[in-house]
């Protein structure tokens, strides 16, 4: 089926009594037992809850896996995954992921015994050389936040699959509908829902998807034992943003890819970051494992010409705020506020500067964006 088909229909038929059309809320916290012993396959919330079942099928459908779990945040998918390894296990990763995820690796998984390599995850040699006997996990992120560095999927599975070394793909940057990480043999793909699959910046939630039985057992013990799993009212509309998931992904891009070239072109700019533009030095890669380009860029303004003081205010359109993937366009100011997290050291190793901007486009005209930016950086 296509995706577009998945995306509407895909584990979403859950009421057998009135066959409504749209999944229902189960907003309960507990089930009736029929008897002892005899329920009729929930008992408890966090443990599992039809609404969420739905929402998780439907993502396991997207991503190709065998299954997933739908969980309160992004972050919360993130940690379940942490928690596989034990102290003492070693995990490679980028210096230029996620602030959030480089701060729970950073100031809480590593205080308790994780150790991490932060390195650049561009090179396969760098890869290679960063793998020790403790390590266990390969964490991926790719296009990277904010730079849209692309790590190579087929190298670097291919690499860890040789050493035996479970891989995690953050595959929210660009959602099922534009790259699928288990075509590349990965065994976790861990999303922030929060962002493109609701897409409507109104809940925060995550998922772990799994593509084999044993992994998804351990996934499902931690979701349940540390109680991160979503409540039914997010998980329902998580369930509906996802049904235009398509359709927004391809409005993100092409906004995305004409604001790009504006802004590639424009004298007060000093470097564009988009995986659609011909500059984008990983071209080939990009062409091999992305089946779009999504709709996140950043750019490098010259401070110089068009003082960061004063720049965001002038906008109309364009919404200061952290988060990304919804219908709305977004920008922000990764060095303070996104990325803030991840300290100067941690900032300088990832290439961001104070002259980095970010920009989510969102579903609105093109060219009423492009007018807002043209008014702000002036000529
Ligand atoms: C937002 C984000 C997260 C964290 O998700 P929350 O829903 O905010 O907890 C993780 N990874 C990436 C790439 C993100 O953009």
């Amino acid at each position: 089926m296509d995706i577009r088909t998945k995306a509407v229909l895909e584990g979403t038929a859950k009421d057998s009594q009135y066959n409504s059309v749209i999944t229902p809320i189960y907003p309960t916290s507990t089930f009736r037992f029929e008897e002892l012993g005899k329920h009729k396959g929930y008992d408890y919330t966090r443990s599992g809850n039809p609404t969420r079942a739905a929402l998780e099928e439907n993502i396991a459908a997207l991503e190709e896996g065998l299954g997933a779990s739908a969980t309160a945040t992004g972050m919360a998918a993130i940690t379940t995954v942490l928690f596989l390894l034990k102290p003492g296990d070693h995990i490679v990763t980028g210096n230029d992921i996620y602030g959030g995820t480089y701060r729970l690796f950073k100031d809480v998984f590593a205080k308790r015994g994780i150790l991490f390599s932060f390195i650049n995850m561009m090179d396969l040699a760098t890869v290679k050389k960063a793998i020790r006997p403790a390590t266990r996990m390969i964490w991926i992120e790719t296009p990277s936040n904010p730079l849209l560095h692309i790590v190579d999927l087929e190298a670097v599975i291919g690499l860890a699959k040789k050493k035996k070394l479970l891989t995690v793909v953050d595959n929210t940057f660009l959602s099922p509908y534009f790259q699928r990480p288990f075509e590349f043999g990965a065994d976790i793909v861990v999303h922030s829902t929060t962002k493109y699959l609701n897409g409507h910046s109104d809940v925060v939630g995550g998922a772990v998807v799994y593509n084999n039985k044993v992994l998804g057992e351990k996934i499902r013990f931690f979701v349940n034992a540390l109680g991160v799993s979503q409540s039914p009212f997010d998980a329902w509309l998580v369930l509906r943003g996802i049904k235009t998931l398509p359709y927004r992904m391809e409005a993100h891009q092409k906004n995305a890819l004409k604001i790009a070239s504006f802004l590639e072109g424009h004298p007060h700019v000093k470097q564009v970051y988009y995986t659609g533009l011909e500059s984008h030095s990983q071209q080939t890669l990009i062409q091999k494992q992305m089946k779009g380009f999504g709709g996140m860029l950043a750019f490098e303004l010259d401070t110089a010409k068009v003082p960061l003081k004063g720049f965001f205010k002038k906008m109309k359109l364009f919404q200061l705020a952290e988060s990304l993937g919804g219908v709305e366009s977004l920008i922000e100011h990764p060095w303070s506020m996104s990325h803030a997290s991840m300290g100067p050291a941690g900032l300088k190793a990832s290439g961001i500067t104070k002259e980095t901007i970010r920009i989510s486009s969102g579903i609105e005209s093109a060219e009423d964006l492009i007018e807002d930016l043209k008014n702000t950086l002036g000529k």
